[in-house]
C-alpha cells in the first residue's frame, strides 16, 4: 500500500494500494510529508509546499495543481526518480481567455470607455479602433494555453505563429522567433518560467517589435525584463502591454509601471474560474493515481 498525501477530501475514487493521508492545512502536510511515497502538494504559499517536498525523501511521485513549477528549487524538481505531474491545462481556457480579454481591451481603448462612464461624460471618439481580425500574433509557447488561444484567436480572424522548444515540430524554434519580431501586432508569452526563458523578451527584442504592437505576458513575470519593458512603454516604442504576470508580485505600490497609461496590469487573476480548478485537479489526480499503479504513463508528467 503507497501511503499518499492528499489534498482534503476529495470525491473521486482512488485506487485500493493507496493509502491517503488527508490534510487541511500546510502544517499538516509538510508534517505527514516524511510518511509519503505519493504526495499532491498544493498550497497559496509556497515555503510549505518546499519544505514539504524536501521532507518527503521517499517521494516517487509529486502532484500538484500548479502549472508553472519555477517555484520548486531546480535540486527537487531533478531529484533522481521522481515523477512531477503538474496542472498544465487545468486552467488554460480561463487564461486564455483573459488574454483575449486584453487584447481586446487595448484594440477597443475600453479603460478609456470605463474611465469616461465613472465620469459620467460621453465620449465622441474611441481611443482604441483597432480591429483584432486580419491581426498576427506570435505564440511564444504553443502547450495548453497556447493551444487555446489560438482556438479563440482564429475565432477572431488573427493568425497565430507558435513558437516551441523544437523547430522539427512545425512551430518556431526557440532561435527564430526573434528575427521575426517586427512581422507581429501581438506578442505573447505561455511559457513556463525556466532557466531558458527567463528574461527571453528583453530589450532586443522590445525594439525588435513594431511600434503599435502590443506584449501579452500571461506566463510569468520574470520571462520579461521588467525594467526594459518600463523603458519601452514609457518611450512608447511598442503598443501596448497586458501583463497578468508581473516580477515580482505583488507589484510594490510605487512601481513605475502602475503608473504606465499603456501598461494593463491584471494581477495575477487570470486563471480564476467559476469552474472549480480543484474539482478537475482532483479528477486528474486520481485518474493519475489508477495509471501510476497500473505502471502507466501520467497526464501532464513534467520533463
Ligand atoms: P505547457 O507545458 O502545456 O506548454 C508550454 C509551452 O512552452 C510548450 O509549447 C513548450 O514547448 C513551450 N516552451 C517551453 N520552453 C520554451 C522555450 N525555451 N522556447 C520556446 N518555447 C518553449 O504549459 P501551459 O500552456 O499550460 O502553461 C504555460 C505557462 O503559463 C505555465 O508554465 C505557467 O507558468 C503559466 N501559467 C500562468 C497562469 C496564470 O494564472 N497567468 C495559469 C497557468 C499557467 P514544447 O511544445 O516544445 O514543449
Amino acid at each position: 500500500v503507497l501511503p499518499a498525501i492528499c489534498r482534503s477530501q476529495i470525491e473521486g475514487n482512488l485506487p485500493e494500494a493507496i493509502e491517503p493521508l488527508w490534510y487541511d492545512t500546510p502544517e499538516q502536510m509538510v508534517d505527514l510529508a516524511p510518511r509519503a511515497d505519493i504526495g499532491w502538494f498544493d498550497q497559496q504559499d509556497k515555503q510549505p509546499m518546499i519544505a514539504a517536498i524536501r521532507l518527503a525523501r521517499d517521494l516517487k511521485w509529486l502532484n500538484t495543481a500548479i502549472a508553472g513549477l519555477d517555484f520548486i528549487p531546480e535540486d527537487l524538481l531533478r531529484r533522481d526518480g521522481l515523477i512531477i505531474t503538474n496542472g498544465a491545462g487545468i486552467s488554460s481556457f480561463a487564461v486564455a481567455e483573459f488574454a483575449v480579454m486584453g487584447m481586446l481591451n487595448i484594440a477597443k481603448g475600453y479603460r478609456q470607455i470605463v474611465q469616461a462612464q465613472d465620469r459620467h461624460e460621453w465620449l465622441h471618439y474611441a481611443a482604441g479602433t483597432r480591429e483584432l481580425s486580419g491581426s498576427r500574433a506570435l505564440l511564444l509557447g504553443y502547450g495548453a494555453i497556447g493551444k487555446a488561444l489560438e482556438r479563440m484567436l482564429g475565432g477572431f480572424g488573427v493568425e497565430c505563429v507558435p513558437v516551441r522548444r523544437s523547430a522539427a515540430s512545425g512551430a518556431l524554434g526557440p532561435d527564430e522567433w526573434q528575427a521575426r519580431l517586427s512581422e507581429f501586432d501581438w506578442v505573447i508569452a505561455a511559457v513556463p518560467s525556466t532557466p531558458e526563458t527567463a528574461g527571453m523578451i528583453g530589450d532586443k527584442e522590445l525594439r525588435a517589435m513594431g511600434s503599435e504592437a502590443v506584449l501579452v505576458n500571461i506566463a510569468r513575470g520574470d520571462v520579461v525584463d521588467q525594467a526594459a519593458l518600463v523603458d519601452a512603454l514609457t518611450e512608447k516604442r511598442i503598443g501596448g502591454a497586458f501583463l497578468d504576470v508581473t516580477s515580482p508580485e505583488p507589484l510594490p505600490e510605487d512601481h513605475p509601471l502602475w503608473s504606465l497609461e499603456n501598461a494593463h496590469i491584471s494581477m495575477h487573476l487570470s486563471a480564476l474560474s467559476q469552474n472549480s480548478m480543484f474539482d478537475r485537479a482532483a479528477q486528474r489526480f486520481c485518474d493519475n493515481a489508477h495509471r501510476f499503479c497500473a505502471g502507466d504513463d501520467l497526464v501532464a508528467r513534467y520533463d
